[in-house]
């Protein structure tokens, strides 16, 4: 199963992406996720990164891609895969087309998660991560039972650097410039499917269930 999670920064992508991964047992690939970590280590993938995410911008295409190429053809994403973040731009979706046909394989789905411009500010601003494991919370809407603490392994919880609501509103106006047009492209594909993401978390999880489910089948 070959899965593309779409939607707006602070939609619900990573969230819905580690569910599941864990229900599948299939990578989530995020492309966020794998620059902060190039970030944190100080590698070269890491210094170029650094200075478009903390502006709010994308990393150039040909670093993006290269680096997801790279992580497809790992033995792991053999029986399937979670894409959260990437393709962001109609360059990446060419390429991704392109990698998936050298690889044998087909994108099952292209989910994208829709939450109105007006709620995504305070969902990135609200966001925390587990430093430990990754997870993510929200002060308001998903918040761990002890204010900075991570629930599932104790972890000391961290705001991103690019979750303010200055650099939110860059990556939004980024994405309604670079990326919403992806949704015409995978509508005109044939797998694009859209979930409401103004809903709970769980109501979101059992939405893409339901979809994962015809996926399948
Ligand atoms: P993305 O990966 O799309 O940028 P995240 O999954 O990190 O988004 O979610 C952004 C923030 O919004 C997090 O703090 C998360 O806990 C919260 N969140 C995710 N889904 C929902 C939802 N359906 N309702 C309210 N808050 C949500
Ligand atoms: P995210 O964790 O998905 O919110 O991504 C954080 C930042 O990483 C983005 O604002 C970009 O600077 C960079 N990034 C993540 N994915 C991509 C991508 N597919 N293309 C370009 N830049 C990306």
């Amino acid at each position: 199963m070959q899965i593309i999670m779409m939607g707006a920064p602070g939609a619900g992508k990573g969230t819905q992406a580690a569910k599941i991964a864990t229900k599948y047992e299939i990578p989530q690939i995020s492309t966020g996720d794998m620059f902060r970590s190039a970030v944190a280590e100080g590698t070269e993938l890491g210094k170029q990164a650094k200075e478009y995410m903390s502006a709010g911008k994308l990393v150039p295409d040909e670093v993006t891609i290269g680096i997801v190429r790279e992580r497809l053809a790992k033995s792991d994403c053999e029986k399937g895969f979670i894409l959260d973040g990437f393709p962001r731009t109609v360059e990446q979706a060419d390429a991704l087309g392109k990698i998936l046909s050298d690889l044998g394989k087909e994108i099952s789905a292209v989910i994208n998660i829709d939450v109105p411009l007006s709620d995504l500010i305070e969902r990135g601003v609200g966001r925390r991560i587990c430093k430990s494991c990754g997870a993510t919370y929200h002060i308001k809407f998903n918040a761990p039972v002890k204010e900075n603490v991570c629930d599932a392994c104790g972890g000391e919880l961290y705001q991103r650097a690019d979750d303010t609501a200055e650099t939110m509103t860059k990556r939004l106006s980024v994405y309604e410039a670079s990326t919403r047009p992806l949704i015409d492209y995978y509508k005109n594909a044939g797998v694009y499917v859209e979930i409401d993401g103004r809903q709970s978390i769980s109501a979101v999880t059992e939405a893409l269930n339901k979809v994962l489910l015809s996926v399948e089948g």
